[in-house]
């Protein structure tokens, strides 16, 4: 979950015209542009869809499919909603190009385009979406140990829910808080505190397999999402987890060790499975292993209509 400027944007234009074509792909190749085309709506919809393209350049007068009704198309659909799109115009009312802006387009070309105004509008398109995705992403980290914040794992929870229900595949999740840390806070601070934290975010991300998602739940609590895993193998990663954060000797207190204490549940373990259902088993495990003495992994335990738990 990182932004980094790309290094060659692709343009995607849709029209009918052959000569536009021609011609845009002569006068807005570049070093770091690459331009692919369809000449109708819903061949530019299915190529939308499969190459992902930085930018859209969309004709509006086309037969068939109008380039508004490509648009709305676009807007529809998750894959492609937030893909920018540059409408190409010849001659256009106030109402189209408001509404076209209404619909969400990003900006207005009149044809025949002037190359040097639509080659800055290009950039300036594409710099526009490069920033909101790094502020989308931004929003979605957490600023002190750089995994995924709260609002990331919503997100991704209900991602991989769904697929999980649509594919019969199993879900589990880890919950996990680190133990007596308002002790450490008040013992030898709070940037010491924060070092902690990012310690076990590293120790986490690290315990992790490709396709967990490891994020921040809040404060001292954290959270891996792993998809198409059972239970005993999401108990596994928690387990090496718990050792590696309870090897590390601390050179600010070498004589104390610092535990956490985590939960595991997956789909199996809970009746008419949901994500609250989920996250309320794991939450339970967790505090399980609180009482139980804490420096452990508790697994949620299917039984009949209510779960219990197991060390
Ligand atoms: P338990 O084993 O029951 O979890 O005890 P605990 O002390 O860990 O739990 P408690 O909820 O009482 O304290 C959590 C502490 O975590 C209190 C809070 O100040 C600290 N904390 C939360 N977020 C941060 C943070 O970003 N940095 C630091 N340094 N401390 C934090
Ligand atoms: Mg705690
Ligand atoms: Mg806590």
């Amino acid at each position: 979950m990182t932004a980094s400027a790309p290094d060659k944007s692709t343009i995607l234009l849709i029209d009918d015209s052959i000569d536009m074509h021609r011609l845009l792909s002569v006068r807005l190749r570049g070093d770091h542009l690459e331009i692919i085309g369809a000449d109708n709506g819903l061949d530019g919809i299915g190529m939308a869809r499969t190459r992902s393209p930085d930018l859209i350049l969309l004709d509006v007068d086309m037969p068939e499919m109008d380039g508004f009704e490509v648009l709305q198309t676009l807007r529809d659909d998750a894959a492609t909603h937030e893909i920018p799109v540059i409408f190409l115009a010849g001659m256009t009312t106030t109402e189209d190009k408001v509404r076209a802006f209404e619909m969400g387009a990003m900006d207005f070309v009149s044809k025949p385009p002037d190359f040097a105004e639509l080659k800055a509008r290009v950039r300036s398109a594409l710099r526009i979406s490069f920033l909101m995705k790094m502020l989308a992403q931004k929003a979605r980290l957490d600023g002190l140990t750089g995994l995924g914040n709260r609002a990331y794992i919503d997100e991704r929870l209900n991602e991989e829910f769904a697929q999980s229900t649509r594919h019969n595949r199993s879900l589990s999740l880890i919950m996990s808080d680190l133990d007596n840390f308002k002790s450490v806070n008040d013992t030898y601070g709070h940037p010491h505190g924060d070092a902690v934290l990012i310690k076990f975010a590293s120790l986490l991300a690290e315990g992790c397999r490709e396709g967990d998602i490891a994020c921040r739940y809040g404060g001292e609590e954290f959270a891996v999402i792993l998809p198409e895993t059972e239970r005993d193998d999401a108990a596994e990663v928690a387990e090496r987890v718990r050792a590696s954060l309870e090897a590390v000797e601390w050179l600010v207190h070498p004589e104390r060790r610092i535990t956490a204490s985590f939960g595991v549940a997956s789909l199996s373990c809970v009746e008419a499975p949901s994500i609250e259902r989920l996250v309320a088993a794991a939450d339970s495990a967790l505090y399980a292993a609180k009482r139980k003495g804490r420096n452990r992994v508790i697994l949620a335990k299917p039984e009949g209509r209510r779960f219990s738990l197991s060390a």
